[in-house]
């Protein structure tokens, strides 16, 4: 499994075995209807490349595999990253400064919900730890 500081290499949808055959369905479906040849109806800013989307498709095809942002993808300088690091941990989700962290702040946009499953973690992480306490108690 790919790995992030933030969790979202974990949810990753690249590779994805349902994602690939829905791009190669598209791929055949657009071949069928002789795409690349009604494209040019939609002259200038109304139309696309269409050489770029069927790139853009191969391309998700032949890149079925990432290490994830601790395999050294990622952002470069990446703030997250960086402060998770400093501080010596694996997962943001192991900080007792999740909530107030700002650090997400540019992600939010596209991942409002970024935050949200780090704290879900945190309490499952905390609720697993509970558990193994009360559980050595009774020993
Ligand atoms: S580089 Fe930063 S934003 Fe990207 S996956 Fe890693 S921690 Fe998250
Ligand atoms: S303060 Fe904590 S939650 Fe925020 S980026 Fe740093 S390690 Fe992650």
């Amino acid at each position: 499994m790919r790995e992030s500081y933030c969790g979202l290499c974990d949810d990753c949808q690249l590779g994805n075995r349902g994602f690939l055959e829905t791009v190669f369905r598209l791929k055949e479906y657009l071949a069928r209807f002789r795409a690349n040849w009604w494209v040019h109806c939609f002259p200038e800013e109304e139309g696309f490349d269409f050489g770029e989307l069927r790139k853009g498709l191969d391309w998700f095809l032949s890149h079925t595999e990432c290490p994830g942002c601790k395999g050294g993808r990622g952002l470069e300088d990446c703030p997250i990253r960086n402060c998770a690091i400093s501080r010596g941990l694996e997962h943001c989700s192991q900080c007792p400064d999740l909530g107030p962290c700002t650090k997400f702040d540019f992600l939010l946009k596209e991942f409002p919900d970024v935050k949200i499953n780090l704290r879900r973690r945190q309490l499952k992480l905390k609720a697993q730890e509970f558990h193994r306490q009360l559980e050595s108690y009774k020993k």
